[in-house]
Formats: structure tokens, C-alpha cells, sequence
């Protein structure tokens, strides 16, 4: 099906907020075109939680075969004792979230799925050009009235597009993650800060671990393990043939100043992953002494504070993802954020004209439930570094993660209001504040 498009938009970032942007703009009619800074939209390394939040609209989408085929869907989140193994709450996972399962994915598989379903709505939709470019590095943009321009880091790829007349778009988004270039010209002299935490980010091919005792196996759930000040994250992957292990703690002085550092692994970067987990209960231990992994990476975490505007002055660029809002990853809504503003930002822009406008009402809706998340996820990650182990008993006993986590896996955002002028902060969500469409 070929249709007359509505306007031309230029996504900076083929992350899992850029594809998925990608995804609802493309089937609402726009012309759009991703440039992304790496060799390819494929991202090494870990798994990430789909909760039904975001899995409604990845579904919509027809991301369904991708998600059946290598996700798994746990049947409970249970936190345990990091050293005796107890366990000490155990919260079912998968009760039905009106067909939006909650599901546990390899990153690049999903990235396969986003970026295959992409070029395929692309062709239904007769877009004449391919839709991502790869090595594309973009390093700012100039903005009038009616349009944007792209500049790119190539003075080559400059030429090219200026010299086709492809390098100006009615729209631009900013998807291109915490250090983005193009947040750094919207909001100025703003960086992120080291929260003191660091994860290691290991997956393991469980075809490779020896057998295990039945007390030591993990079974279809997703394990919490917690101690004081830092805790494990584990669950399955790829129908059980890989494994996830996230493990968080407290270091007082990073070792990239400030750089965030991903993607090295060694024999003494195992070593020291191995160090810093000693003491576990054997069945992370079994995990830990894996002969060896798909990947052990290391990564410092970084926060920002929030900002109330992710759209330039003149409305023609927005920021979209973790470019807007980087939300730590306590309860694994970075990325269902970042889906959540794609949906949004073409819903706005099929409600209203001009485009201006409808960034306004993207911003207005998006905000604040981006600030709620923000804080809730730092509260849940003080929750989850409790200081002794009375601490982490007392948290278990007064915590109910069902209730708690209720509105936001019930969020969904093909459905709710847009708001359209101005917004109260930190609302409850979809609550009616401003005026709505
Ligand atoms: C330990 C950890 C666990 C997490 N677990 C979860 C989870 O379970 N569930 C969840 O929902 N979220 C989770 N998150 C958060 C999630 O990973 C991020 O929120 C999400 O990946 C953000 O997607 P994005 O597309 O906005 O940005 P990114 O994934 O950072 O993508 C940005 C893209 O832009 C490209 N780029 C950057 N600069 C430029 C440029 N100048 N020009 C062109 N391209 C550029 C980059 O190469 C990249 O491909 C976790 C985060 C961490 C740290």
C-alpha cells in the first residue's frame, strides 16, 4: 500500500526508542529516515524486561512473533537472600495484563525484530528509500520555522545529503540516548551525574553450565538476590538457552571518569566480576563460575535530573528516550519509557497541526509521566540497597511490588488522554490535568 506521506522526519539514534518511534510514525504516514552513529542498529550484550506497559504497544505493532519466539515470560519475581538463597517474597508475574504478557528478551533480538519490522512496514507503506543508515553520526541540527537541518559529524555524508536536498526534515528526534547530541544543544550545560552504582551485565549460554542440583536451578522466574547495598538481577532468555545476570553495587569512585564504559571483557575483568559477587549462594555461584560467557560487561550508572521541556524553542526538534529522560533501571523502565514517547509523539502529531503544536501536547503529555518514573525508580532503588539485613526483612515485609507497580504496568499509551496545555507536576497518571484532547 503506497500513501501520500504527511511530512519527513529525521530520527538521530536507532536505539529501541528510535525503531519504536520509527515504527508508529511510518504506519501514521510520515516519510522517516534513522541515522544512527554505529555499524550497525544491532546492540551487543544483555537482556531487558518487557513489561506489559510496553509490550502492549511492541504487540500492536506486530512485534508479537519476535517476542513469542525469544522471549520468555516468567511466572514469578521472587527476591531471595543473596547469600542463604531464602527465599523471602515470591509476587506471580504473568497474571494477565488484558493480553500484554510481561516478557524477558535477548537486546538483540529485540533490536532484529524492531528493526525487520521497520523495513517491512516501510515497504507496505512505499517509502522509497531505505529507512536506517548506519555510520551516520549526527552532531547538531539548525532549525527554522519550517524545517530542520541536519549536520553530521562526515563532512562527506554533509555533502551528500545537502547536495540531494535530503538533509532538511519538517521534524527531528533526538533518540540518541544519555549523551546526546542533540539534548546538549536544547538544554544547556547539562550532564549526567555518577550515581555510585555500577552493574556488571553478563550473559551466559546455559547450554555451557554444568548440571545443577535441583535446590541450585532458578526455574522460570525472575530472581531478585538482594544484600545490603547491592543486589542481583537474574532471569531466562531465548526460551531458557541464554541467562541474564545483573548485578548492582555501590563503588564510590568511577573507573572511566565519567565516561560511561561498556562493551570490554577479559580474563581479569572476569576475575574481578567474580570477586565482586564472592559469597553468593550456589546458585549464583553456578552462574558466576560459568566456564565462560556471551558477554561480561561492565557499566557505570548515570542519572539526570529532570527537565520540563524536551522540545526546541522553535518545536521543530524533540528529544525522545533516554536523550529526554534516563530513568535508572530499578524497575526496568528505561526502555518502556522510551516506547511509551514514541506512541505518544505520533499520536500528538496525528491529533493536531501544525507540528509545533504537537510537540507542545507530546511534551505536556510525556513529562510528567517520565518524572514519576524517574522518581519512583530512584525510590525503588534505595529500596533495593537496604544497609543491613534487618533492613532488607523489614522492606520485604511492608512491600507488595503487584500493588505497587500497578500503574505502570497498566499504562497504556495508545489509549490515554494527550494533554494538551500546560501540565501539573508529578501527577497520579492519566489523571486529567490540563487540558485534554
Ligand atoms: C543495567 C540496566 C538494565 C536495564 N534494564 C531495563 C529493562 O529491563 N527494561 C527497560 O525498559 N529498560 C531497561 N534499561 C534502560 C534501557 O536500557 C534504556 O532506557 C533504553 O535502552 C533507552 O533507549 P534509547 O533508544 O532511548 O537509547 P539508546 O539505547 O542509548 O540508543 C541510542 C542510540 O543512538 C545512537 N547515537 C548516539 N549518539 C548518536 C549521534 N550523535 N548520531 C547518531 N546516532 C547516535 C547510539 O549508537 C544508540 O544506538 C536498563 C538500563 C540499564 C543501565
Amino acid at each position: 500500500m503506497s500513501q501520500k506521506k504527511r511530512g519527513t522526519i529525521a530520527i538521530v539514534g536507532g536505539g529501541i526508542g528510535g525503531l519504536n518511534a520509527a515504527l508508529w510514525l511510518i504506519s501514521n504516514g510520515w516519510d522517516v529516515t534513522i541515522f544512527e552513529k554505529g555499524s550497525n542498529v544491532d546492540e551487543p550484550g544483555a537482556g531487558i524486561q518487557i513489561t506489559p506497559n510496553a509490550s502492549r504497544g511492541l504487540l500492536k505493532m506486530g512485534l508479537g512473533p519476535t517476542l513469542n519466539r525469544y522471549g520468555v515470560k516468567p511466572a514469578f519475581q521472587q527476591f531471595r537472600m543473596f547469600d542463604s538463597g531464602e527465599v523471602e517474597k515470591e509476587t506471580p508475574i504473568n497474571a494477565e495484563h488484558d493480553g500484554a504478557p510481561y516478557y524477558q528478551i535477548y537486546r538483540p533480538h529485540l533490536k532484529q525484530g524492531l528493526l525487520a519490522r521497520v523495513n517491512e512496514l516501510a515497504a507496505e507503506m512505499g517509502l522509497k528509500h531505505p529507512v536506517v543508515h548506519v555510520n551516520h553520526e549526527v552532531v547538531g541540527f539548525e532549525e527554522n520555522d519550517s524545517e530542520v537541518r541536519l549536520l553530521f559529524k562526515d563532512s562527506a555524508i554533509q555533502s551528500k545529503f545537502d547536495g540531494r536536498n535530503e538533509s532538511h526534515f519538517d521534524l527531528l528526534i533526538g533518540a540518541d540516548g544519555l549523551h546526546s547530541a542533540i539534548r546538549k544543544q536544547i538544554i544547556h550545560d547539562d550532564k549526567p551525574h555518577y550515581t555510585g552504582q555500577i552493574a556488571w551485565r553478563v550473559v551466559v549460554d546455559t547450554a555451557k553450565l554444568q548440571p545443577a542440583p535441583e535446590s541450585e536451578r532458578l526455574g522460570n522466574v525472575m530472581s531478585v538476590f538482594m544484600k545490603p547495598s547491592s543486589h542481583v538481577v537474574c532471569y531466562y532468555l531465548d526460551q531458557g538457552k541464554l541467562l541474564n545476570f545483573v548485578g548492582v553495587l555501590e563503588r564510590t569512585h568511577p573507573a572511566t571518569d565519567g565516561e560511561r564504559k561498556e562493551g570490554w571483557k577479559g580474563k581479569h575483568n572476569v576475575e574481578e566480576f567474580r570477586r565482586d559477587f564472592a559469597g553468593a549462594h550456589p546458585a549464583l555461584q553456578h552462574i558466576i563460575n560459568a566456564p565462560g560467557f556471551v558477554s561480561c560487561n561492565f557499566q557505570e550508572l548515570y542519572d539526570r535530573e529532570p527537565i520540563p521541556n524536551y522540545v526546541s524553542p522553535k518545536g521543530r526538534v524533540v528529544l525522545l528516550g533516554d536523550a529526554a529522560h534516563p530513568i535508572p533501571p530499578y524497575l526496568a523502565q528505561g526502555a518502556a519509557t522510551a516506547l511509551r514517547g514514541g506512541i505518544v509523539l505520533a499520536r500528538a502529531l496525528d491529533a493536531v497541526k501544525p507540528i509545533p503544536e504537537a510537540t507542545k501536547i507530546y511534551e505536556n503529555t510525556q513529562v510528567p509521566f517520565a518524572e514519576r518514573m524517574l522518581f519512583a525508580s530512584r525510590q525503588s532503588g534505595q529500596h533495593m540497597h537496604p544497609k543491613s539485613r534487618e533492613e532488607i526483612l523489614e522492606r520485604f515485609r511492608k512491600s507488595n511490588a503487584a500493588v505497587d507497580r500497578a500503574w505502570i504496568y497498566q499504562d497504556d499509551p495508545e489509549h490515554i488522554s494527550l494533554i494538551k496545555t500546560g501540565y501539573m507536576r508529578r501527577p497520579a497518571m492519566g489523571d486529567g490535568t490540563g487540558q485534554q484532547l
